[in-house]
């Protein structure tokens, strides 16, 4: 069976002060729908989201992000495992920061625990270590979190789903004439030069992080998908029925 790593953003699963309970309930449906199909793995943002809507400080302060994301968390995997109970099923939480990554070692025994849960048909559940992570060690977004995930624990694909529906030849919140691409199978180092700025209030990260993450598995000839986390139509459709309705899909071939 395929593995895979899929990869929510904070926007797609958060309102603008909470967590959106309908979004996180369309994205465990469809992980429900995966079964039989594929190995998921989890990595999902939206800790400081969950801990803003208990305690409103100043998300720029980075210290304060630490504060909220050390909050939220639980609320988050509360969220995800009340929704995991209506499917009679539960979730693992994993928490990792950038430093987890640089041993083989480390690396090797976290797979161990990840192949482990997905046997016994537990969820993992992959996010940053905010509350813990120095400032050298942070990922700073779950692009590149994922990417790592996708390389070093046995997934054979990344899919991303994000605030945008895709990747498009200009940024579309500025042109109103950018064009979604389809297929992608090599990112120009000029792309991955951008600054890692966030898309939101939510996230940081933006497309450059995640064009990072698609050039990080392209190297390894691994794939990425990129659609839409709002409407999962399109992510679906891949998954399921093996069609691209939409989306960037990154692949070598
Ligand atoms: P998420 O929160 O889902 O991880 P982000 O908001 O961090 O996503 O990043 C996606 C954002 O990047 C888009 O909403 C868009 O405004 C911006 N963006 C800039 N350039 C592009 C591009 N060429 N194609 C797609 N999105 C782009």
């Amino acid at each position: 069976m395929q593995r895979i790593v899929i990869k929510v953003g904070s926007t797609s699963i958060s309102n603008k002060e909470s967590l959106n309970l309908d979004r996180l309930r369309g994205l465990i449906s469809l992980i429900v729908d995966l079964e039989g199909l594929y190995e998921v793995i989890l990595v999902s943002s939206a800790a400081i989201s969950a801990g803003f809507s208990k305690l409103q400080l100043d998300r720029k302060n980075p210290l304060n992000r630490q504060v909220l994301s050390s909050l939220g968390q639980p609320y988050l995997m509360r969220a995800y495992n009340e929704i995991l109970a209506e499917f009679n099923r539960f979730s693992g939480q994993i928490l990792l920061t950038a430093y987890d990554f640089r041993s083989n070692i480390s690396i090797k025994h976290i797979k161990l625990v990840i192949d482990e849960l997905i046997k016994k048909g537990i969820l993992p559940i992959i996010n940053e270590n905010d509350a813990v992570a120095s400032e050298e060690l942070i990922f700073g977004d779950n692009d590149t979190l994922s990417a790592k995930a996708t390389l070093h624990f046995g997934a054979d694909f990344l899919v991303i789903l994000s605030d945008i529906d895709g990747f498009y030849d200009k940024n579309p919140a500025e042109f109103a004439n950018a064009r979604r691409i389809e297929r992608v199978s090599f990112i120009e180092k000029e792309l991955l030069k951008g600054e890692a700025k966030a898309g939101s209030e939510h996230g940081t990260g933006g497309i450059v992080t995640k064009l990072r993450a698609a050039d990080l598995l392209l190297k390894e000839n691994k794939k990425m998908f990129l659609a839409s986390g709002f409407d999962l139509t399109v992510a679906r459709a891949f998954l399921l029925e093996n069609k691209q309705i939409g989306g960037t899909f990154f692949s070598r071939d």
